[in-house]
């Protein structure tokens, strides 16, 4: 299904449904998450990660001052921040261009801030905050049909 979202009440939810989605995720696969920030980016990038079983969930923090973490048990995983990068760049200009050497799943918050190429298949995630409460309304495109095999409930019913 190329389009679906889902809204989670907790940032426990959106941990689970990360591990939904990765599930479903094979490498190469190139996962753009885009939202504000405190929008829940990194929890839902740590269901994923964990839910690859790259790594433990509590061992998974926000690459905000690192750039990039890599976790690399089952197949490479890479979790990108871009936040404190200014204006457009491509992964190659950033120095992230070999993450790209082999099929991998690269998780990338702040995506706006790339300026991409790729023949990945890319999924797109959008988190949005309704405001002050916990409710998010977490937006998938999958166009590439990289989530293999996920099924999901008929939209807007
Ligand atoms: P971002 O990476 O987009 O800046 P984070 O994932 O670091 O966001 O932070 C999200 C914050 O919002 C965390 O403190 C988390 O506990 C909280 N939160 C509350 N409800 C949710 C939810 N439904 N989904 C994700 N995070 C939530
Ligand atoms: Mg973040």
């Amino acid at each position: 299904m190329p389009e679906f979202e889902r809204e989670t009440r907790s940032a426990e939810e959106t941990i689970a449904f990360g591990a939904e989605l990765a599930a479903h995720l094979r490498p190469p696969a190139l996962v753009l998450l885009y939202g504000e920030l405190g929008a829940g980016k990194t929890t839902l990038a740590k269901g994923i990660i964990s839910g690859l079983g790259a790594a433990r969930l509590e061992d998974i923090t926000s690459p905000t001052f690192t750039l990039v973490h890599a976790f690399g048990n089952h197949g490479l995983v890479y979790h990108v921040d871009l936040y404190r990068i200014s204006g457009r760049h491509d992964l190659d200009s950033i120095g992230l261009d070999d993450l790209l050497a082999e099929p991998a799943v690269i998780l990338v918050e702040w995506a706006e801030k790339l300026a991409l190429r790729t023949d990945w298949p890319v999924i797109e995630i959008r988190l949005e905050s309704s405001g002050a409460d916990d409710r998010r309304r977490i937006r998938v495109r999958d166009e590439a049909g990289a989530l293999h095999g996920l099924a999901q409930p008929a939209r807007g019913t």
